[in-house]
């Protein structure tokens, strides 16, 4: 999660065709039940842009400012997560594990943020100069919930929505 910013346009069933694909390089297109931490310690990923290196850093809570990210270098992403989500995720917190869908939907989707950034925008709300479909962040929720990895994350979502 970080400032929303502007990305190639893609419509939800895009979207939706993109996750299915990621499903079956991660090989678990029949897993109701995906355990995203192993997704995102495979040594490669899939993305829209070509296969690309991952890697998977635990970060100590006082050395980073947000949840996740996905720092994106030059053929290699890195996915960069607060220690104390990495246990909750390892644990089974919902919200954890959307953190982590979250943060996969970004490293597929998008190369970073470094070619439209618009500051003004906070946390990972969606700000109103953006339309739904050009914005990284609706993208990555969109995934995220597409990807369907988990169907605990999914109700965790909705809880959380119906408590909004
Ligand atoms: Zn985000």
């Amino acid at each position: 999660m970080a400032d929303d910013y502007k990305v190639k346009p893609r419509t939800d069933e895009e979207i939706r065709a993109i996750a299915k694909r990621q499903r079956k390089y991660f090989c678990v297109e029949r897993q109701s039940l995906v355990d995203i931490r192993r997704c995102l310690m495979t040594p490669t990923v899939w993305t829209v842009f070509g296969e690309k290196s991952l890697s998977y850093k635990i970060v100590d809570d006082r050395e980073i400012d947000v949840d996740g990210r996905a720092v994106y270098g030059d053929g290699s992403i890195t996915v960069e997560i607060k220690s104390t989500v990495n246990d909750n995720a390892q644990f089974g917190f919902g919200r954890d594990r959307q953190t982590l869908a979250h943060e996969l939907a970004h490293v597929t989707l998008h190369e970073g943020p470094t070619m439209s950034r618009q500051s003004g925008a906070v946390g990972n709300k969606i700000p109103k100069y953006l339309r739904p479909f050009e914005s990284a962040e609706h993208q990555a929720n969109w995934e995220q919930v597409s990807l369907r990895l988990l169907r605990s994350c999914i109700r965790s979502i909705s809880r959380w929505r119906s408590q909004q």
